[in-house]
């Protein structure tokens, strides 16, 4: 069945290889061929790893300081005699650890699901069509096309290769990109020196090329191999690392003081095994135990409320880290702007001509400015938008009645205008067939192609510096290539840009006619200047209201831009960023000028500044490194392949899901589904409110630990009886933290969430407020439990029965309304509205519900050694639940009133 993969592929010639693999790697395969082999192949998908065991995960559950006591617990009351003590506590053990195990799955299955809803897509040529596929459907023999920021989906015997640059470090381990070709080398080599192949998830960091699947799934080199690249999200971040070290420190200490209780109830005289029930209660009641998994399952419902703002977590940490971040570094085109570009104003033979029509309908008319028609004899222009449309990769289509763009938005628009003049892409491609190109990259900012026909000539498009360096000619109104007046183009440009229209150069060159391949060698000089082709591209309403919000949440946004300076700082005004101005203008930093300021200046020019022009991909990575140096928590958008350090570097890196590379979302920790800046900003908000309701989780957690411990100490003090038993202990522990703890997750974003400043990153999440809070609470429960507990017992004289089950009732109800309190922070609940989330209801009705079984009814209180309670103490209870929602109300009142 595997046959296919016993060849040495990277041994044999390309033609062998077609044969083997019976496709030619012009035409590719047909679509039976397709099925036939997609049924005998299978997939092109690794079979998952064996992830860790679920048994094995379920019995990780149990492997917490926590549980080892309480299984000691269980020997030691088995030993004693007291066999129900014995099962309930297991019983206990074992459901919390079903219980840690179901909620762990989902907050797992939940990141996996997003992981995969984001498909690797492959480029191939089936049946002559160049097509877009899931990379699932790959089959052996099929034909891919990749490029710079690709990843390849399958292993390739490669049959073109132009400048193509591999880093196969995910498989090899080798850092250095290697430099791939088409030639074949010797059966015995080792991988990496297998030149003429192509690995599945390696990525493409340079160049072009064009190669025959040979192995697909689990026989690629990596199925081979076992690595899984999907490798598990990391489900601990510093917030729940941070909160198990607590958990453990104070694990330590209370295990301590439990000792010490011990050793003093025996000195005193007290039973051994009295004494270490006491010691297991004091253990069981005041360590959190909860926590880091409550924290894990709150941030993994961040994660599924950022998936609805279209922004998808890849790393757990970032929901954490978006609640601090305050500065924001945006791209423009199509984050900030629509990405719908049309050109409106053209520059050709030194004669400014306007576009009509907006859109990609390529209907509209081609003025001079002073009104008369375009003569078809107007070589300048004519020029100009040929080089537009031949230098170009992308296609205008219509489907229905709408026109859509298949490629770069920016070529489409010189497609549209092309069109308008009259042009055709068919009759231009009868004239000029093209004969080699060298795509547009980033870095060097143009493109060229190289075309036949009666002569050979090269066209080329790009950024207006890019082309200025390589001309030393242009084309003069009546058609005469004479010596270029670079003052008057860059007036021209300045002119355009200040309305905030991208602008391109074009440019042109005869060839040799013997030239078949260009390199960028080729058109470094000597080219000639045709014209100049200025596009708007609207900033987004939407991306306008969000980097507002932004900017009253105390973040500062930035945008950074391989656009032309002026161009940046028009559409950086219309967006509203705030920054340097210098007359009337934001201060636009270009790439150039970067080059000149050193590390420590930088540090000062991006506190002020706010709009980068220009910039390569490195200086992204510098202008990151800059702003961290001054404690700023950066967020960092890329699409390219040389985005990845930077986006790395950033404390949150956002990759573009539609128009970025494979490479840049491997290194982000986020992806926009939409590319669009109010996606971020929505993370944003989400973020805090995740955040937010994690610090009323713990806050309202805490105080429950806090007063239990209080409890039994307060008992060892005065030398009474517990007033309340380690089960029984438990019995609040769990039931309270799933049933209502877990609730706040559901609170909905406080109103003005985006109208402070963010998060300080070193701030605890205790603040000397919160941490007063806890300890008013902590104590208030003491009072109540221990204080009804005494009263039942020396007033009333109830069973000891009846005065635990009082306390422990106590600390249910007043956690519930507590939980009300602890809805927000600072505000009383009327403000952010009772009813605004029904779950809290829900969970205490529930809550309740189980108490009244835990004290009605028999079987729980054999279980528990609970017993009945008349109403006349429940009066109590409650009225204490009231006096501790009115002291905390008040508190909360004055605090907010007087600052903190
Ligand atoms: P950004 O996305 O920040 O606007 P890019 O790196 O995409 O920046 O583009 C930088 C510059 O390169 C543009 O201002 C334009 O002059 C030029 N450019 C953009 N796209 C193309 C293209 N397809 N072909 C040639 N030049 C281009
Ligand atoms: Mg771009």
């Amino acid at each position: 069945m595997k046959q296919v993969n016993q060849h040495n592929w990277h041994s044999l010639s390309i033609a062998e290889a077609e044969e083997k693999l019976s496709v030619s790697f012009r035409k590719g395969l047909s679509s039976e061929e397709v099925q036939q082999r997609l049924e005998k192949f299978g997939q092109n998908i690794l079979t998952p790893k064996q992830q860790q065991n679920a048994f094995l995960r379920f019995l990780l559950q149990f492997h917490q300081p926590l549980i080892y006591i309480l299984l000691i617990a269980t020997v030691v009351t088995v030993i004693l005699g007291e066999y129900l003590d014995a099962v309930v506590i297991f019983a206990v053990v074992f459901i919390n650890a079903i219980i840690g195990y179901i909620q762990e799955s989902k907050a797992l299955k939940a990141i996996d699901a997003l992981s995969k809803s984001m498909a690797l897509h492959a480029t191939v040529v089936r049946e002559s069509n160049k097509q877009t596929i899931d990379a699932r459907e790959l089959v052996p023999g099929d034909v891919v096309l990749i490029q710079s920021g690709d990843k390849f989906p399958a292993d390739l015997r490669l049959v073109q290769a132009r400048d193509l640059k591999v880093d196969e470090s995910a498989l090899t381990g080798e850092s250095v990109a290697v430099e791939k070709n088409t030639e074949p080398v010797a059966a015995d080599v080792v991988l990496g020196d297998r030149f003429c192949l192509g690995f599945s998830s390696t990525t493409v960091t340079y160049g072009q090329g064009r190669g025959i699947v040979i192995a697909t799934g689990d026989d690629t080199e990596v199925g081979k191999i076992q690595q899984s690249i999907a490798s598990a999200e990391e489900l601990q971040t510093p917030l729940t690392k941070k909160i198990k070290r607590f958990s453990q420190l104070l694990l330590w200490v209370i295990l301590l003081l439990a000792a010490v209780v011990f050793g003093v109830g025996l000195w005193r005289g007290e039973s051994a095994a009295e004494m270490f029930m006491v010691a297991v209660a004091m253990a069981v009641g005041t360590i959190p135990e909860g926590l880091p998994v409550a924290v894990t399952i709150m941030l993994a419902i961040g994660v599924s409320k950022m998936a609805k703002r279209r922004a998808i977590t890849r790393k757990l940490v970032a929901v954490e880290t978006l609640g601090s971040t305050n500065v924001i570094c945006s791209d423009k085109t199509g984050t900030l702007t629509e990405n719908q570009m049309t050109v409106q104003e053209i520059v050709a033979g030194n004669k400014a001509y306007t576009v009509s029509g907006l859109g990609y309908r390529p209907d509209g008319e081609i003025a001079t400015a002073s009104g008369f028609g375009v003569a078809d004899d107007n070589a300048p222009l004519q020029y100009c938008l040929k080089a537009g449309m031949l230098c170009n990769d992308s296609a205008l289509k219509q489907v229905d009645d709408r026109w859509i763009v298949e490629g770069d938005p920016t070529e489409g628009a010189l497609i549209v205008s092309g069109r308008k003049a009259g042009l055709t892409e068919e009759s231009l491609e009868q004239e000029y067939p093209r004969l080699d190109s060298i795509p547009f990259e980033s870095e060097y900012q143009y493109m060229a192609t190289l075309h036949g026909g009666s002569k050979n000539s090269i066209f080329m498009k790009g950024s207006v510096e890019a082309i200025m360096d390589r001309c030393d000619t242009w084309i003069t109104a009546d058609g005469e290539v004479a010596p270029i007046d670079r003052g008057q183009v860059q007036s021209e440009v300045h002119r355009m840009a200040d309305k905030g229209l991208r602008v391109l150069a074009f440019a042109m060159a005869e060839a040799s006619p013997d030239l078949e391949h260009i390199e960028h060698e080729t058109v470094s000089r000597g080219m000639t200047f045709v014209g100049l082709q200025g596009m708007i591209d609207p900033p987004r309403q939407e991306a306008i209201e969000a980097v507002r919000l932004c900017q009253m949440a105390g973040i500062d946004v930035k945008m950074i831009t391989g656009d032309h300076a002026i161009t940046a700082s028009t559409i950086a005004g219309q967006i509203g960023l705030k920054g340097r101005h210098e007359n009337g203008k934001l201060v636009a930093i270009a790439g150039r000028e970067l080059q000149t300021i050193d590390d420590e200046e930088l540090e000062n020019v991006v506190q002020t500044t706010s709009v980068f022009a220009r910039v390569a991909p490195d200086q992204k990575l510098r202008l990151v490194k800059a702003l961290q140096a001054r404690g700023k928590i950066v967020a960092m958008t890329g699409d390219g392949v040389n985005d990845g350090p930077a986006l790395k570097q950033a404390n949150i890196g956002i990759a573009m899901g539609i128009t970025g590379t494979e490479v840049a979302k491997d290194a982000a920790d986020m992806v926009l589904t939409d590319d669009n800046f109010s996606s971020i900003e929505g993370a944003v908000e989400e973020g805090r409110g995740v955040f937010d309701n994690l610090t009323k989780f713990i806050v309202w957690t805490l105080p429950t630990n806090l007063g239990e411990g209080l409890v039994i100490l307060a008992a060892i003090v005065l030398g009474t009886q517990l007033p309340v038993q380690p089960v029984q202990i438990l019995w609040i522990n769990m039931t309270t933290a799933v049933m209502l703890g877990l609730m706040l997750a559901f609170e909905p974003k406080e109103p003005g969430i985006m109208d402070r400043p963010p998060r300080p990153a070193n701030e605890p999440i205790l603040t000397y407020p919160l941490i007063m809070r806890t300890l008013l609470v902590g104590t208030l429960l003491l009072i109540a439990a221990f204080g009804l507990y005494l009263y039942e017992r020396r007033v009333l004289g109830s069973t000891v029965s009846e005065g635990q089950t009082v306390a422990t009732t106590v600390f249910v109800v007043l956690e519930a309304v507590y939980l009300l309190n602890c809805r927000s922070l600072v505000r009383p609940v009327r403000e952010i509205g009772w009813f605004s989330n029904m779950w809290i209801y829900y969970g205490i009705a529930a809550m309740l519900f189980f108490q009244l079984l835990f004290i009605y009814t028999p079987f729980m209180n054999k279980l528990f050694h609970s017993s009945p309670i008349d109403l006349m103490s429940w009066m109590r209870i409650l009225g204490a639940g009231a006096v501790l929602f009115a002291i905390v109300s008040l508190e909360k009142a004055i605090r907010y009133k007087y600052g903190k």
